[in-house]
C-alpha cells in the first residue's frame, strides 16, 4: 500500500462527503479500497431494509451487472457467514470452504484468496466488506487490520445508506409514502405541509456539497449578488457592526468587489465543476480573502474582512431564496429541518404549527422541551428522513410513536384525521379536571406546577390549570433576542409573567445558556458544552449580566411578591454562597434607589451530581429545591442528552437515577427543604407512579402535560405504589422498572402512547 490507512481514510471519506448519490457514494468506496489495497476484487454487501438477506451493492472486479441482483441470506455462503458470525474470514483457498457457494450473476473469475470483515453500526450488522484475490494464501495480517479499520470507519455512513434503501429501490406501491422512525419530542399528532427550515448559516459552517443542477444554482447565484448589490445600492444594506465610519467609501469598494467579474466568474466555474452554489462561494471568497491577506499594503491587508462580509451577504440571500414561503397564511404546516430554534419558532404563527420533524437532536434538545411547553407534537432525531427531497409533501408528525409519515394515502391520512379529532375531544373532556386537585385516590396530594419561558405559553398554562411556575426558563427570551437584552426590557417581560400567575408562586431560573442553549449574539463554542460554560457558572463570570436580570427580576416582583429565585447548574458551595451575596446586594442597592423590593426564597435546581452529594453543606444558603431530572440523568449516567447516537442509554428509570431521587427526598425531608422536580420526567407517567410512591409533592411539567398527569394521579392508589417502588428497588435496568410499571399504568387506562387509549384507537398500520 502506498498510503498510510489514515490518508487513504481521509481521501475515502473526502469523496463520501463531495457526493450525494449513494450508488456513486458505494461505487467510490469499492474502487478506492481496490485500488488502495491492490487487489484483484472489492465489494460490499448490504442487508436488505428487512434484514434477511445480503446484496450486492456495489463492486469493483466482480460483474456490475450482479449489483442489485446478487443475493445471499444471512446465512448463506461465505459472506452469509460473516454476516451471521460477525467475524472476519481470511482464507487462502475459498473456493474449496465447505460453505462457498458460487453466485452465478457474478460471473465469478477462481479468485482464491478472500478476506472479508462485518459491517456494524450501534450494534446492528449494515453489511459485509470483502476483499478477493487470485493468490493462493491469505491476505496478510497488514491487510486484515486495515480493512477492519476502514470497515469502522465507513460503518456509520453506510448504515444511513443502507437503512435509506435508495441502493435497494423498489418501486413503492403506494408513490411517496413512507414512514420514518424517530425519537420521541412531544406528545400528539399533527399533520400539515413540510416546511423546510434552514439553520442560520454562517459562511464558515458552509460544508463541501455537490449539485447536479447546476443552471438553478447558476441562477441563485447571480440573482443573489443582483441582490446584496441592490441591497448596497439603496444603502439599506445592515451590513452592522463591521461597517467603519467612512459609509460611503465603503459602499463603493464593496460594490466594486461585488461587480468584479473575478468574483463571479470563479463561483459560476466552481459550480460548472459540480460543486453547489453555498460552497463555490464560500471557496471563492476564501481564496480571495487569503489574497488580499497576503498583501504587503495594510489598506489591501484590511479588506479580506470585507470580502467575507460580502461573501456572507451573498451566502444570507442565497438561503433566503431557498425559503420561498408559499403556503397561505393560515396553511397547517409541519417545520422541518436539522433543529429548529425558537428563533425560527417565533416565525411563524403558532396555530400554523402543526408539527415538527427535526434530523438530529433527541428527547431532552431543547427543541423538543419547546414543542412539549406548546403543545405542539414533535419527532425527534428522524436521521433517515432528507426533508429537502420532498419539498411540500404532506407529513404527519406522530409524536406518540415517535414517527414522521410522509405522503400518507387517502385512507390512512382520514384514519388520522380521526385520531386528531379524537385527541381533541380527549384534551376537551380533561378541561373539566382544570379546578380539581391531583390527588391520588387514598387522598396523597401533588402540587401540579407548569414549565414555562415564552409568554405564548403562560396562558395555556393557567388554562390548565398549573399552581403555580415551577421552572420558568430565563435563557429563552434570551434566545430570541438579537442582542442581551437590557434590564428594562427584562423587567417588562418578567413582570408580565408574575403578574400572569399571581398569586402563585413563579420560581425563575436566572440564565441557563451553554449546553445546546447557544444565543445567537454571544458564541460559545466548547469541544464539551455540556460540562462548559453553562448556566451560573456563565453569569457568575459575566457579573454584569447576573446583576441586571436579578435586578429585573426583583423589580418586576414588587407589585404581587410571588417571585421565587432559582439558579442552574450548582456544583460548588461558592457558587451558591456568591450568588446569595449578589442577590443581597441588589436587594440593597434597589431599595436605597427607592425601589421597595424584598429578599425572594432562593433555590437551587439539583443537576449535578456534585450538588446532590453536598446538599446539607449547600442547605444554610437556599429555602428549597428543585430537581432538573434531565441534566441529573445526563450527568448521573454520562450520556449526552442531546445525542441521538446514545439516546437508548438515556432514561431517568435508569436504577442509578431512582437511587439518586430517593435519597434526595429522603434529606430534603431531614433538613426541611421544600423539594419538587421539574424536569421531563415529571410528564412521563411510569416515573410520575415512582415520584409519588417516593413521596414527591410538587411537580413541574409542560403546561400540555398537566391534565393528563392530573387524571393519572387521580386514578391511583399511592399505597399500593409502594410496594411496587419496593420491588423496582430491585431491578438492574430501566427495562425491568418499565417492565414492572406497564401492567399499573395499563390498568389505570394508559396506553402505550403515554396517553389514556383513545376510543376507538386502532392506528391502523401503525407500527414502532
Ligand atoms: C433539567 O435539567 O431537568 C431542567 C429542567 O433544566 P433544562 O432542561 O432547562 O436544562
Ligand atoms: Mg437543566
Amino acid at each position: 500500500m502506498h498510503q498510510s490507512p489514515l490518508n487513504a481514510l481521509t481521501s475515502i471519506v473526502e469523496q463520501i462527503a463531495r457526493t450525494g448519490d449513494p450508488k456513486a457514494v458505494m461505487s467510490n468506496i469499492v474502487q478506492s479500497l481496490r485500488e488502495l489495497m491492490q487487489v484483484d476484487v472489492c465489494s460490499l454487501y448490504l442487508c436488505t431494509p428487512d434484514f434477511k438477506h445480503l446484496i450486492l451493492a456495489a463492486t469493483e472486479g466482480l460483474s456490475p451487472r450482479a449489483v442489485g441482483k446478487a443475493k445471499l441470506k444471512l446465512d448463506e455462503g461465505l459472506v452469509g457467514h460473516i454476516a451471521s458470525s460477525l467475524s472476519t474470514l481470511n482464507l487462502g483457498n475459498a473456493p474449496a470452504d465447505d460453505r462457498f457457494v458460487f453466485i452465478p450473476e457474478t460471473h465469478e473469475m477462481p479468485y482464491y484468496r478472500f478476506l472479508g470483515v462485518p459491517l456494524l453500526h450501534l450494534r446492528k450488522l449494515i453489511g459485509v466488506l470483502v476483499i478477493q484475490g487470485k493468490e493462493r494464501q491469505p491476505f496478510p495480517q497488514e491487510a486484515e487490520a486495515f480493512l477492519i479499520t476502514v470497515a469502522s470507519q465507513l460503518a456509520g455512513t453506510l448504515a444511513q445508506l443502507q437503512s435509506k434503501g435508495e441502493w435497494y429501490k423498489k418501486r413503492n406501491p403506494r408513490q411517496g409514502y413512507r414512514r420514518f422512525p424517530g425519537l420521541k419530542g412531544a406528545p400528539g399528532l399533527g399533520m400539515g405541509k413540510l416546511r423546510l427550515v434552514r439553520p442560520h448559516l454562517s459562511l464558515d459552517q458552509v460544508k463541501a456539497a455537490c449539485t447536479s443542477e447546476a443552471e438553478a444554482e447558476k441562477n441563485a447565484i447571480s440573482e443573489a449578488l443582483a441582490a446584496v448589490s441592490e441591497e448596497l445600492e439603496s444603502g439599506s444594506g445592515h451590513l452592522g457592526q463591521h461597517l467603519p465610519s467612512d459609509l460611503n467609501a465603503l459602499f463603493n469598494v464593496y460594490q466594486m468587489m461585488l461587480q468584479s467579474p473575478e468574483l463571479s466568474q470563479q463561483i459560476l466555474a466552481r459550480i460548472d465543476a459540480g460543486d453547489n452554489a453555498p460552497w463555490a462561494l464560500k471557496q471563492t471568497i476564501d481564496a480571495m480573502a487569503e489574497q488580499f491577506l497576503q498583501a504587503d499594503d495594510p489598506y489591501l491587508k484590511a479588506r479580506a474582512e470585507d470580502i467575507c462580509n460580502i461573501g456572507q451577504r451573498i451566502l444570507n440571500q442565497l438561503l433566503s431564496r431557498e425559503r420561498p414561503s408559499t403556503e397561505a397564511p393560515d396553511e397547517a404546516l409541519i417545520l422541518t429541518g436539522e433543529l429548529i430554534s425558537i428563533a425560527d419558532l417565533a416565525e411563524f404563527p403558532l396555530h400554523q404549527i402543526h408539527g415538527i420533524i427535526c434530523t438530529q437532536g433527541s428527547t431532552l434538545s431543547h427543541t423538543a422541551i419547546l414543542a412539549n411547553a406548546l403543545g405542539i407534537p414533535a419527532v425527534m432525531g428522524v436521521e433517515q428522513f432528507e426533508p429537502e427531497q420532498h419539498k411540500g409533501a404532506t407529513l404527519i408528525a406522530d409524536g406518540h410513536r415517535a414517527e414522521c409519515v410522509l405522503n400518507p394515502p387517502a385512507a390512512l391520512l382520514a384514519e388520522y384525521q380521526r385520531m386528531i379529532d379524537d385527541e381533541q375531544r380527549f384534551m376537551q373532556g380533561l378541561e373539566r379536571l382544570r379546578n380539581q386537585p391531583a390527588i391520588t385516590r387514598d387522598g396523597f396530594t401533588v402540587s401540579l406546577l407548569t414549565n414555562t419561558g415564552l409568554l405564548a405559553d403562560a396562558t395555556p398554562g393557567l388554562l390548565r390549570g398549573a399552581e403555580g411556575v415551577g421552572l420558568y426558563r430565563s435563557e429563552i427570551p434570551f434566545m430570541i433576542h438579537e442582542n442581551f437584552p437590557t434590564e428594562q426590557e427584562q423587567y417588562t417581560l418578567y413582570r408580565k409573567v408574575l403578574q400572569a400567575y399571581a398569586p402563585r408562586p413563579v420560581n425563575m431560573r436566572t440564565l441557563d445558556i451553554g449546553g445546546d442553549k447557544q444565543l445567537p449574539y454571544f458564541d460559545i463554542s466548547e469541544t464539551n458544552p455540556y460540562l462548559g460554560w453553562r448556566g451560573i457558572r456563565f453569569s457568575l463570570d459575566n457579573a454584569q449580566l447576573l446583576i441586571s436580570q436579578v435586578r429585573a427580576m426583583l423589580r418586576a416582583d414588587i407589585e404581587h411578591g410571588n417571585l421565587r429565585l432559582l439558579v442552574p447548574m450548582i456544583s460548588r458551595i461558592d457558587e451558591i454562597q456568591s450568588f446569595r451575596r449578589y442577590v443581597e446586594k441588589a436587594v440593597d442597592a434597589l431599595n436605597r434607589e427607592g425601589h421597595e423590593v424584598r429578599m425572594p426564597a432562593i433555590g437551587m435546581m439539583i443537576e449535578v451530581p456534585s450538588a446532590m452529594l453536598l446538599l446539607p453543606r449547600l442547605t444554610p444558603y437556599i429555602d428549597f429545591v428543585s430537581i432538573g431530572s434531565n441534566d441529573l440523568t445526563q450527568y448521573l449516567l454520562a450520556v449526552d442528552r442531546n445525542n441521538p447516537r446514545v439516546s437508548g442509554l438515556f432514561d431517568h428509570l435508569h436504577p442509578a437515577v431512582l437511587v439518586a431521587l430517593e435519597q434526595i427526598h429522603r434529606q430534603c425531608e431531614a433538613l426541611g427543604l421544600p423539594v419538587s422536580l421539574c424536569g421531563e420526567m415529571a410528564s412521563d407517567p411510569a416515573a410520575v407512579l415512582l415520584l409519588v410512591a417516593m413521596g414527591y409533592r410538587c411537580l413541574s411539567l409542560s403546561a400540555y402535560n398537566i391534565p393528563r398527569i392530573k387524571l393519572l394521579i387521580r386514578s391511583i392508589n399511592r399505597e399500593t405504589l409502594l410496594s411496587l417502588l419496593e420491588q423496582t428497588r430491585q431491578c438492574n435496568s430501566e427495562t425491568e422498572v418499565r417492565a414492572l410499571l406497564a401492567p399499573v399504568l395499563a390498568e389505570a387506562g394508559w396506553g402505550r402512547d403515554s396517553r389514556p387509549s383513545l376510543p376507538g384507537d386502532t392506528a391502523s398500520g401503525a407500527t414502532h
